[in-house]
């Protein structure tokens, strides 16, 4: 592992933890050179099936582009960077639950839809108002009025 500050090559582990639900390992690193400290993170490198997109295409699942998408519905949210990696972490394991070799990138949509729910409202309508326009604006609506009357109760 290099230093990202001097390209040194002897670095080491000052300390190590389970992030990301248990399935990364999080380790503090420092330079033996520099002294500068810097994260690693260590996940399983596992088969993930791959998506297949509404016009047929198929492509690897991407990570970052799941990332980037639940940041983007989360923008100035007062949600951490934590809860992110937790719901990605659970995807990610839905994803390899499934045992299968193909997985519809709907069904992926829609277990993003469902940890947007539970972590926050706004990212939630963001992420489905963007992600439903061409599917069926009427099942949207209908969703929004649920979360209304589930607001109104909950007062
Ligand atoms: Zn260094």
């Amino acid at each position: 592992m290099r230093c990202p500050f001097c390209n040194a090559t002897e670095t080491k582990v000052v300390d190590s933890r389970f992030s990301g639900e248990g399935d990364q390992i999080r380790r503090r690193r420092e330079c033996l050179e520099c002294q500068e400290r810097f994260t690693t993170y260590e996940t399983a490198e596992l088969t993930l099936p791959r998506m297949v997109k509404r016009d047929a295409s198929r492509e690897a699942f991407n990570e970052n582009k799941l990332r980037q998408g639940l940041l983007r519905a989360l923008e100035k949210r007062p949600v951490s960077m934590e809860q992110v990696e937790d719901a990605i972490s659970r995807i990610k394991r839905r994803l390899r639950a499934v045992g299968e070799r193909e997985v519809l990138t709907k069904v992926l949509g829609d277990w993003i839809m469902q940890e947007l729910r539970q972590i926050d409202h706004v990212a939630y309508v963001r992420f489905a108002s963007v992600y439903r326009r061409f599917q069926d604006v009427h099942a949207f609506e209908e969703e929004i009025q649920r979360l209304r009357q589930e607001h109104e109760t909950a007062k």
